[in-house]
């Protein structure tokens, strides 16, 4: 088997993992991104969300200004982030994020892009991850061995191959949020509606209504088993298209792929569902299901084990950390596991938290960074920091820290002190918050 050596090996390229990318090559060290899927994006584009999840602290002032905001300028230009009626709703088109990633990616020849490329297996030493094993869609398998290993799986696929210790579900009967199967419709008739802008806050929220009405006569005609008690949608920014994020699929566990299968088949027949409902609104009498996506949009998965696990109450009290490498400010958002609605629990204190450098450190491993909504917490605490406002952060954060210790050749990543890594994130724009100590890159 020949081998490829990489200063970094990022494992999953959606949002936590090509943060992390850029954050690393800008820092001029060499990385290989690998991804399973024959195209990068991860859920935020192969589960298209559509919402740009607060990032503002409660005066308004973003607390996330790092490449979050080169993926999302609009965000910061367009909304306040208040949910004021008027204001306009900040969401992004996938296609659109999709090119985004890959012309940041473009530009930095230091990261060599690999998809359809999954990792299927870990040499470990002594807590130290040696070489990951890559079997590429086209038959090929390789090893690839680097510095530091960084986990952007979401499900923490990475380590739990290396033998990391790993929660799933919350606490209890270890049931997970619902997983959704998302869809898009165009080609309805906004004169129709009682509120035709869609794209403010008003007007979806108006929106829902209307369609809750015919929603609720399917459910009431036995025509769907999806168990949302209403509908949950968003606009396209070009106010043409809708994205329904309103299917809710129980008991998917996405460590098992047939359970994954399962969950999908029972999503698109929910979104088919919901679709027909639709329909029966005047205004969407002519219009049609554009895309449903490709890929179940799984919530939740495993959590792995670091040297810190954040809580609710750090999360809910805006805690503040001597070792923050990244903030996040949205809610609490935990989708029912047993299928009912969404429960929302606003961030208190500032609006926002720190997320501490020890989250992202996976507990016994020196050279394993946690880099996507697997890194160490409650269920609760990931209910809030998994969305991409908080991932994107979190990316960037452990691909400076893995950066960092490449360049000091750290044994392990403990090695490198937080500060010098708010020092970095804070050169390149992100918030930070604490003391910074200068970094010298030789
Ligand atoms: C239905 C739904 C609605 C949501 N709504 C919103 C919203 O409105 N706004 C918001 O900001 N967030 C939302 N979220 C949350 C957010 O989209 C995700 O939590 C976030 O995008 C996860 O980013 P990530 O980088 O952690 O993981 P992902 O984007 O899932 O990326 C992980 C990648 O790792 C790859 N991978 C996994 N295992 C391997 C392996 N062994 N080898 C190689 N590659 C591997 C996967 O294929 C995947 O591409 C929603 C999530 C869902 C499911």
């Amino acid at each position: 088997m020949h081998k490829q050596s990489y200063d970094i090996v990022i494992v999953g390229a959606g949002v936590g993992g090509i943060c992390a990318a850029l954050a690393a090559a800008r820092l001029r060290r060499s990385v290989l991104l690998l991804e399973e899927m024959e195209e990068i994006g991860g859920t935020g584009v192969h589960s298209a969300v559509s919402l740009i999840c607060s990032f503002r602290d409660k005066n308004g002032r973003p607390i996330n200004n790092g490449i979050h905001r080169e993926l999302f300028p609009q965000a910061y230009t367009e909304s306040k982030g208040l949910f004021e009626a008027d204001e306009t709703v900040p969401t992004y088109d996938e296609k659109q994020l999709k090119d985004a990633y890959a012309d940041l990616l473009r530009k930095e020849p230091r990261i060599a892009v690999r998809t359809g490329s999954r990792v299927t297996g870990v040499a470990a030493e002594s807590g130290r991850i040696v070489s990951v094993r890559v079997e590429t869609n086209g038959g090929e398998t390789y090893e690839a061995d680097g510095s530091v290993f960084l986990d952007a799986t979401a499900d923490g696929n990475l380590s739990a191959l290396a033998g990391a210790e790993f929660e799933l579900g919350r606490e209890g009967d270890g049931k997970m949020q619902t997983a959704t199967v998302t869809f898009k419709m165009i080609g309805f008739d906004p004169a129709l509606l009682h509120k035709p802008d869609v794209t403010t806050w008003s007007g979806i929220r108006s929106l829902r209504e209307e369609l809750t009405t015919y929603y609720k006569q399917l459910k009431e005609e036995g025509g769907t088993r999806n168990s949302r008690p209403s509908v949950l949608c968003f606009p396209y920014p070009d106010g043409k298209g809708i994205l329904f994020n309103s299917t809710a699929v129980t008991d998917v566990d996405p460590t098992n792929a047939a359970s994954v299968a399962a969950g999908m088949k029972e999503g698109v027949e929910q979104a088919q569902q919901l679709a027909s409902a639709i329909k029966r609104h005047p205004a969407f009498a002519a219009a049609e299901v554009e895309y449903i996506a490709p890929k179940l949009g799984v919530r939740e998965g495993r959590r792995i084990v670091g040297d810190y696990v954040l809580t609710a109450d750090d999360c809910l009290s805006g805690r503040a950390f001597d070792d923050m490498v990244a903030a996040c400010a949205y809610s609490i958002d935990i989708h029912d596991p047993l299928g009912g609605g969404a429960m929302l629990v606003k961030i208190g204190g500032s609006g926002y938290y720190h997320i501490p450098y020890r989250s992202l450190i996976a507990k016994g491993w020196s050279n394993l960074l946690l880099s996507s909504r697997c890194i160490s917490g409650t269920h609760e605490a990931h209910s809030s920091y998994r969305v991409m406002s908080g991932v994107s952060a979190i990316g960037e954060a452990a691909g400076t820290a893995a950066a960092l210790a490449v360049w000091a050749k750290a044994d392990d990543v403990r090695d490198v002190p937080a500060a010098q890594i708010r020092y970095v994130l804070q050169a390149g724009g992100q918030f930070v918050e604490g003391d910074v100590e200068k970094a010298t890159l030789r």
